[in-house]
């Protein structure tokens, strides 16, 4: 029997027992066991975690533990080098239309089961957002996030932060039914479309070409502006450590 001590930093110890938090874990281990593997027997998805480092060293997360390894986890850093895309699982349907309602591609079927989340998430490089821990740590899933909360908007706030999106945000750029990127619109287009209020305060118009829906900025536009607002001036390091509500 071999033993490794972990330490896990900052937003992995979301994922662990309370008397594991901030402290270090001996984990006792048979035979060739990568870093990742040990860390996700402990319940720590591996898309959450960045940095590793071994007896002080850099190192791989596929790296096979050896006994007496001092092993430091450090969570993703945040942010994404590129347009993200994102997948939901099935539970996150208020998440999915307040994201889409900010311009971001988000699939989202009720449909899919885990082993189609996990192969769509790695075929397309989606960004697999859940609580299910068990999902994200599926071998082809390469970079997801665990919502630490049950609140669609507080689960926003989370998405935003992690991925730093906040230059990002595209309103009325997406259909929130169905994904499809909104285009504009002539007023007479779709007049005999519009409620009577609607036809005589608004002037611009976005329509969803897949499914024809019609978008104007009424006052749910109002309401989205100021969380906008108020998430634009959040700052990334203002992340809350230690959730409110166990991930599954
Ligand atoms: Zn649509």
């Amino acid at each position: 029997m071999s033993t490794a001590h972990f330490r896990f930093h900052g937003r992995l110890n979301d994922f662990l027992n309370p008397e594991r938090r901030g402290r270090q874990v001996a984990v006792r281990f048979r035979g060739a066991q990568s870093i990742k593997h040990l860390a996700e027997s402990l319940g720590v998805p591996h898309p959450e975690i960045g940095q590793v480092r071994v007896n002080g060293r850099d190192e791989a997360l596929e790296k096979i533990t050896q006994d007496g390894d001092s092993i430091e986890l450090h969570p993703a850093a945040n942010g994404y080098s590129s347009e993200p895309r994102f997948l939901l699982d099935c539970h996150l349907g208020r998440l999915t239309a307040h994201l889409r309602m900010l311009g971001f591609d988000c699939l989202y079927e009720n449909d899919f089961d885990d082993p189609d989340m996990a192969e769509i998430v790695h075929r397309e490089e989606r960004i697999l957002l859940t609580r299910d821990r068990r999902l994200l740590m599926r071998r082809i899933v390469r970079d997801g996030y665990c919502l630490r909360s049950l609140e669609p908007l507080e689960q926003l706030e989370e998405v935003i932060l992690r991925f730093e999106l906040t230059g990002r945000i595209r309103p009325f750029h997406r259909c929130l039914r169905c994904n499809h990127p909104l285009e504009p619109v002539e007023k007479e287009r779709v007049l005999d479309r519009l409620e009577p209020l609607t036809r005589k305060y608004f002037d611009e118009f976005h329509l969803c070409p897949a499914c024809g829906q019609v978008y104007w900025k009424g006052s749910h536009y109002e309401r989205m502006l100021g969380l906008v607002e108020r998430l634009k001036t959040m700052r990334a390091d203002t992340q809350r450590v230690g959730a409110t509500q166990p991930c599954s």
